[in-house]
């Protein structure tokens, strides 16, 4: 049996009870966690989980709103004496930002660190990047303002599950999102690198998606007018994304 959870909803300014956009896919082999926003070691346990399960940490792009609490849940593994490896993935781009963070940190000199690798999403997309028995995540980049990934997650036999991540309407997206039972959409809002909620129901028209979910929007604005621009284009299921939602 597998979950889909979504760990953080907000945009980049997140508020009480709605933590930045973050997400847990747990399946047989894997605890994949994708990106790390404010707070997830708190997130975790909420979920019933803990930061030593986690298998894979997937950084979907270097903005501080889904990268900026990686450092700690790193140090926060270390302090709990995890042993077991951990498999960071992203664009080239990506990890190496992310490592020089983790310098400014001298986490070569923690003493009995655990074993971090690295895995290279190649800039033309990946097919199961992470493959396991009961998931496979696919990556390929979309268009956002710095390189970024957005994910196609098949939990075999279950349900496939597309997360945008940042971006704006791409040939790319509609590949990922391609027939999928989910779409998890980001709604910030219209214009460059980001995607209003109309034209996130305009995507899920065109996929073919059988339900929508607005995730990364502004949390202050009011629900339902959020929820009437993405239906005026997509006639299937909508909701609004919030934290601690099993997909
Ligand atoms: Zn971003």
């Amino acid at each position: 049996m597998s979950r889909f959870l979504i760990l953080g909803s907000a945009n980049a300014v997140p508020k009480p009870g709605q933590e930045n956009t973050h997400l847990l896919i747990e399946s047989e082999e894997k605890v994949v966690m994708v990106d790390c926003g404010t707070n997830p070691v708190s997130k975790l346990v909420e979920a019933g989980t803990s930061i030593l399960a986690v298998t894979d940490l997937v950084l979907t792009h270097f903005h501080a709103d889904h990268v900026g609490s990686m450092p700690l849940l790193i140090m926060d593994m270390w302090l709990e004496k995890r042993s077991d490896p951990l498999t960071i993935h992203g664009l080239q781009v990506t990890l190496d930002k992310a490592r020089q963070l983790l310098e400014l940190f001298s986490w070569e000199n923690w003493s009995g660190m655990f074993p971090v690798n690295f895995n290279v999403i190649p800039d033309d997309g990946a097919t199961g990047f992470i493959s396991s028995s009961g998931c496979q995540i696919d990556a390929l980049q979309v268009k956002h303002l710095i390189p970024t990934i957005g994910l196609r997650v098949e939990l075999t036999g279950e349900r496939v599950i597309t997360y945008s991540c940042d971006t704006e309407p791409c040939d790319n997206l509609l590949t990922l999102a391609s027939s999928a039972d989910v779409l998890l959409m980001e709604s910030a809002g219209p214009g460059k690198g980001h995607t209003s909620p109309e034209q996130a129901g305009m995507i899920a028209r065109e996929t073919g998606v059988k339900k929508l979910i607005l995730i990364h929007y502004d949390s202050r604005q009011d629900e339902k007018i959020l929820l009437d621009q993405a239906a005026k284009n997509f006639s299937g299921q909508v909701l609004l994304a919030k934290d601690m939602l099993t997909v």
